[in-house]
Formats: structure tokens, C-alpha cells, sequence
């Protein structure tokens, strides 16, 4: 039996981008210097913990500075190394472009299980390594910015938020040095679910493409298909809850770490959730089967398949056997290079992680305005807005001489909010970049794939910030 290497993360991100960029017409020099990544910053920092010092070693790679400042999260997991933060910030260039967020691609990990550690100890490892970024200005509001990722949340952000002003006390943008903050720490409103969100606003306007569903056989709404989530951390559960309780999609699988629920009539995810974040796990879950092994889960019959947790899940020792018309990468890389080849000569269409996960930084880039601006969105006009409303309805029952119902004025009356405002910015972008995508695989007969189209897109974009710089 012939042994096939996979390719490592960053190679396998550079053999898709190397596919679409010769279908382009851009001079080899300035190809190259779309792909590089332009630095990575290794440090390794001591913490007295527990009586005796610890080393960490941590990451912040810049892969592109065509536009600053450079964005991306931090993650904290074992897993953690160069080549994996190299590629998850050319994903961060991409992914920008393609939404239209201003920003170079950045991203940051530190090798660490969090499980391993008390959350005071978290706080000071995570103080001293935004310490090292901070005085390399590789967290700044101007230049990098920061945002949770795999195995961060709210918590870490506030404590980097503070950290960073601690060392800048006189900088007034100080909280726009890092995104993804609680909302008590100058976070904005429906960034947490923003990236399941995201993915939510993806397969609706997917659904409303007849060209793209004809390509993967599908027909209907996202009512009554069948979806497999490999994952339920913050962006697979915010994907599972929204499309079941809100399209009334059938989540007929949840993978996690320690095996599988399957429910041919639809999990309840969030008492799976509740049930995980109890016992800390999927294990004695009641609400379906138990599979010790769930990895062969991911093989089911199904419509959709989300993977929502780490890179490569879906592989060439599984490729063959994944059975779903759609993939919709919720997560970073989760389809290898391989992989990526035999779904598509299988007709497998697949929505790519540099737009199905973009949702994260599009209200990252919305946290980051206000930050600037110094002001909650909708404070202005919220009021204004709804005594206009009321202004139009009492005319309009004065003039005909009839009152509206009490739940029409309610509902037209009510001005929008900052999560209102925030989903609608979201829904605007994912669809925007959504029909960008679909323009370009369907206007020309050399781009069959979606991964491609959005390549294609997202580089011409970066290509032409760096012409006009004159690069
Ligand atoms: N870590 C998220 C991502 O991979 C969010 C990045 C951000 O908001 O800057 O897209």
C-alpha cells in the first residue's frame, strides 16, 4: 500500500491559493509577495506559577500589511506552532479582502492546554504574553489587532485590552487594540455568535442561489435538511442553534472530543450544549445515540456538513467517504489540500473557511470603529428614528381614519439597536461577498470551485491595494 503524505497546513493553503492565482494575470513578483507571510515573532517567556518558573512559547505572525492594522485572533492549544499560525494568517488576508474589512492578515497562537491551569494563572500567562506583543507593537489599535480564536474568549481580550492600556495609559484608542471584548469592556453586541451567525447568513444566501444549489443537487430551503456539526465550541454551536431553532434545519449529528450524538429527527442543541458545559462532555447525553468513535458520524447520509473545530478534519483517509452534496467550513482549514481535490472531483461543493468563518472579524472590524469612534452604534438615531415612525403612523390613522393594530406600531415604531445593527451589517456583508463569489464561478468556465472563485476575488482585491500603493 502506497503511504500518501498530507501536506502541512500551510502548504496545503498555499497549493489552493497557487491553483487560483494561475488563473490570474499578475506578475510573478507581486504573486510572490501576496504569499508570503512577511514575519513571525517566536517568544518564549518564563511565569512563576505554582512555586517554580514555567516556559511558554508563543506566535504572532504578520502575513500581509497591505493594509494596517493587521488582524487576526490569538489561540491558546497545545497544537499550537509556526506553520499553523502562518497559514491562519494568510487565511486572515484572504478573509479580509473577501468581506471587506480593512485590514492585513495577521494571527497569534501560544502553546497551551488552558485546562491545565487555574484562571489566575491564566490572567498572568496571558498578561506577560501581551506584554511581549505590546512592546512590539504587535498589539496595537494602529497597527495589530487582536481577537479571540480557538481556546480564547471575552476573558482573555478584556485582560490584553488592559494589559495594553496599563502600558499606554495616555492613549485614548486603547481599547481598540484588541476585538472580541465583553461588551462591559467596550466589546460590541453580537460579536460571540457573530462567526456561527456568519455561517447561518452564508447558507441562507446559498440557498438562495438555484445555480450553486443545482451544483451540489439540492433544492428547497435550509428547512428540513439534514446537517452534521463536527464541533460545538463558540462557532459550531452558534451555527447548530441558529440553523435548527431559526431555519429549521435538522441537526442530525454533533461531534465532539469524546464521541458522537446522532438523531435521525433533530438534536436539540442547545440542551446538548447545557448538557456538554454540565458534564463536559456529549457522553449520557439523552436527547439521542451515544457513539464512543464518532469520527465515522461525519460519514452519514446527510445534506450539510459543518466542520467547526480544528484543521484537516476532513483528510484523505476520510475524504472518499463523506457522503453530504455541501460543506460549509465553519473552521479554519479544516479541509486538506488532498481532500479539498477529491470532493471536488466527487462534485462535492464546498463553501470555503475565508468566507464561511468570516463572520468573526466582520463585527471584530465593528468593535473596532466603535472603539474608535467612541460611541455605541444606533445612540444617535435610535430615537430620532422611531418618532419619525411615529409621526407617518398617527398621520396615516388621522387621514384614514382607522388605527393600526398595536403589534404593527410596535414592531414599526421600535428604532434599531446596536445588535440589531450589528446583524444587519453581518447579513450585508456575508451576502455581499456571498454573490461576489458566485459572480466569478459562474462568469468564467476556468473556475469550477468555490474555494477558487473566492480566491480569485479576495487576491485581485489585495493585488490591487498593493498596485495603487505602487508596489
Ligand atoms: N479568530 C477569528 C478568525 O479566525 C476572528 C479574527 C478577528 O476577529 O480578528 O477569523
Amino acid at each position: 500500500m502506497t503511504v500518501v503524505k498530507e501536506p502541512s497546513f500551510r502548504e496545503s493553503t498555499e497549493i489552493m491559493f497557487n491553483r487560483a492565482v494561475r488563473l490570474m494575470d499578475l506578475s510573478p513578483g507581486l504573486v510572490e509577495k501576496i504569499r508570503i507571510c512577511n514575519a513571525t515573532y517566536r517568544v518564549s517567556f518564563g511565569v512563576r506559577l505554582r512555586g517554580d518558573i514555567h516556559t511558554f512559547t508563543g506566535y504572532r505572525s504578520v502575513h500581509s500589511e497591505h493594509m494596517e492594522p493587521v488582524k487576526g485572533g490569538i489561540r491558546f492549544a497545545t497544537s499550537v506552532n509556526q506553520n499553523e499560525v502562518e497559514a491562519l494568517a494568510a487565511l486572515m488576508t484572504y478573509k479580509c479582502a473577501l468581506v471587506e474589512a480593512p485590514f492585513g492578515g495577521s494571527k497569534g497562537g501560544l502553546c497551551i492546554n488552558p485546562r491545565d491551569w487555574e484562571p489566575h494563572e491564566m490572567e498572568q500567562i496571558t498578561r506577560r504574553f501581551a506584554y511581549e506583543l505590546i512592546k512590539r507593537d504587535l498589539i496595537h489599535p494602529a497597527q495589530n489587532v487582536p481577537a479571540p480564536d480557538m481556546g480564547t474568549s471575552e476573558r482573555e481580550m478584556a485582560w490584553i485590552a488592559d494589559q495594553y492600556q496599563r502600558m499606554n495609559t495616555t492613549d485614548i484608542n486603547a481599547r481598540a487594540c484588541v476585538t472580541g471584548k465583553p461588551l462591559s469592556g467596550g466589546g460590541i453586541a453580537g460579536r460571540v455568535e457573530a462567526t456561527g451567525r456568519g455561517v447561518q447568513y452564508a447558507l441562507q444566501e446559498f440557498f438562495r442561489h438555484p445555480e450553486d444549489m443545482a451544483m451540489a443537487g439540492l433544492t428547497g430551503t435550509l428547512k428540513g435538511k439534514r446537517v452534521i456539526v463536527q464541533g460545538l465550541g463558540n462557532v459550531g454551536y452558534h451555527a447548530a442553534k441558529f440553523l435548527s431553532e431559526q431555519d429549521g434545519a435538522k441537526i442530525i449529528a454533533v461531534l465532539e472530543f469524546d464521541g458522537a450524538i446522532t438523531n435521525p429527527d433533530g438534536i436539540n442543541i442547545e440542551a446538548l450544549k447545557q448538557h456538554i458545559l454540565a458534564t463536559g462532555g456529549v457522553k449520557s447525553f439523552d436527547g439521542g445515540t451515544y457513539h464512543a468513535d464518532g469520527g465515522p458520524c461525519m460519514e452519514l447520509e446527510a445534506d450539510i456538513l459543518v466542520p467547526a473545530a480544528m484543521e484537516g478534519a476532513i483528510n484523505l483517509t476520510n475524504a472518499d467517504n463523506i457522503k453530504t452534496p455541501l460543506i460549509i467550513e465553519a473552521a479554519n482549514g479544516p479541509v486538506t489540500a488532498g481532500a479539498d481535490e477529491i470532493l471536488r472531483n466527487k462534485g462535492v461543493v464546498i463553501i470555503p473557511d475565508m468566507y464561511a468563518n468570516a463572520g468573526g472579524v466582520t463585527v471584530s472590524y465593528f468593535e473596532w470603529v466603535k472603539n474608535l469612534s467612541h460611541i455605541r452604534f444606533g445612540r444617535m438615531r435610535r430615537r430620532q428614528e422611531e418618532n419619525r415612525h411615529r409621526l407617518l403612523m398617527d398621520e396615516l390613522e388621522r387621514i384614514t381614519g382607522k388605527s393600526l393594530s398595536p403589534e404593527f406600531r410596535q414592531d414599526y415604531l421600535h428604532g434599531a439597536d446596536e445588535l440589531e445593527l450589528v446583524r444587519s451589517g453581518l447579513e450585508d456583508t456575508m451576502r455581499g461577498a456571498y454573490q461576489a463569489i458566485s459572480a466569478m464561478l459562474h462568469s468564467r468556465d476556468d473556475v469550477t470551485d468555490m474555494r477558487t472563485a473566492a480566491f480569485l476575488v479576495s487576491i485581485a482585491r489585495v493585488a490591487k491595494s498593493y498596485q495603487t500603493k505602487g508596489l
